[in-house]
């Protein structure tokens, strides 16, 4: 935790601010451990203040050793002003994506004639890069998630309904030893797995229809996030064509990730591919996002992103394709990118058919 704070503190210092105001709970957790649902931290060059109500006091000492608890009597930013008032800093940053406009106004107005500087996420920035104790974590998530995918390959049956398997993949996760499912879990069958975040309904799973899950495991706090296509029975000729272009590209841009390439370059390798095989006009979203204590830890593999990959990043590579009324193909799998490239850290099959004579 250490490390995080030190490397915050010279990007302030650089920038000229005496303090920094996190809102962002996600960015609280990952400077001080602290896994409660409110609070904010205020680092200083010496010092890391967190702010929290009583409800927390106790796991504030179990947590996060290193913090100075400032203990809240109302609304969070009362403290913060308190606090930023006897600190008497002149210049202090905040996050522009977590606090409200309503909520600077009051810093603003309080705490005049305190410079108040929003700055873009720069706590967000650090996280791209995992070290050693969140790989980890990601790994354990991954284990959990091929695990879930095992299980659900073995029991998926004509009949069944989207809400039926996703209710199971979120049971399974959880006593697997998730902390809960990532994100909601996605099951969307014939038609409906053209869209690509679609929501689980009552529809009945058929033979020969296509079959996209998207699901991730949560550990500790960190995520996991794949996506297998699949159908029951025999694939006919264009569903066997567009599954093949699918991971096809998944496996050029996989082969692509390495420290030094750029987001944007990765993600073109596989766009380029899809669209030299005519169904460019049907990939509408990015190739990867980032993983971490977010599910969307940055818009890493994204259409133009200049974001360069560094060791230590993970990041999904989901290419996919989506014809409407027809119905849609995703793969998606997650990297941790090493010195030498990457590393996947899932390990489900990648197949199209899964055999329904046992059933
Ligand atoms: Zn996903
Ligand atoms: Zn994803």
């Amino acid at each position: 935790v250490s490390i995080r704070t030190q490397k915050l503190r010279e990007e302030l210092a650089a920038k000229g601010l005496d303090a920094f105001l996190v809102h962002d709970l996600l960015n609280v957790r990952y400077l001080s451990g602290f896994t409660g649902s409110h609070a904010a931290l205020l680092v200083t060059a010496n010092d890391i203040y967190l702010m929290t109500d009583f409800r927390y006091e106790e796991q504030v000492k179990d947590e996060c050793p290193e913090v100075t608890l400032e203990l809240l009597h109302d609304g969070r930013l009362s403290a913060a002003l308190d606090l930023i008032r006897r600190l008497a800093p002149e210049r202090v940053g905040f996050e522009g994506h977590a606090v409200t406009y309503r909520d600077w106004q009051a810093l603003e107005e309080a705490l005049s004639p305190v410079e108040l500087i929003p700055l873009n996420d720069p706590i967000g920035r650090l996280r791209f890069v995992k070290d050693d104790s969140e790989v980890s974590a990601i790994r354990e998530a991954a284990r959990i998630t091929d695990l879930t995918y095992d299980h659900i390959a073995g029991m998926l049956e004509p009949g069944l309904r989207e809400r039926d398997v996703a209710l199971e993949i979120d049971c399974f996760m959880r006593s697997s030893g998730a902390d809960k499912e990532g994100f909601d879990s996605i099951v969307a069958a014939g038609p409906r797995s053209a869209m690509p975040h679609a929501q689980p309904t009552d529809r009945v799973i058929g033979s020969g229809e296509l079959i996209v899950m998207d699901f991730g495991a949560r550990w500790h706090g960190y995520h996991a996030d794949i996506t297998r296509t699949v159908l029951l029975g025999k694939p006919d000729d264009r569903q066997a064509e567009v599954y093949g272009i699918v991971l096809e590209a998944q496996s050029r841009a996989i082969e692509a990730v390495r420290p030094g390439v750029l987001g944007g370059e990765v993600d073109a390798i596989a766009r380029e591919f899809i669209a030299e095989r005519g169904f460019g006009e049907y990939f509408g979203h990015g190739l990867g996002h980032g993983l971490g204590l977010d599910v969307h830890d940055g818009r890493i593999l994204a259409r133009n992103s200049d974001i360069l990959l560094q060791t230590g990043m993970v990041v999904t590579v989901e290419p996919g394709i989506y014809i409407p009324g027809w119905g849609g193909i995703r793969i998606e799998d997650d990297v941790l990118v090493t010195e030498s490239g990457c590393e996947l850290l899932t390990h489900s099959p990648r197949m199209l058919n899964l055999p329904t004579e046992d059933r």
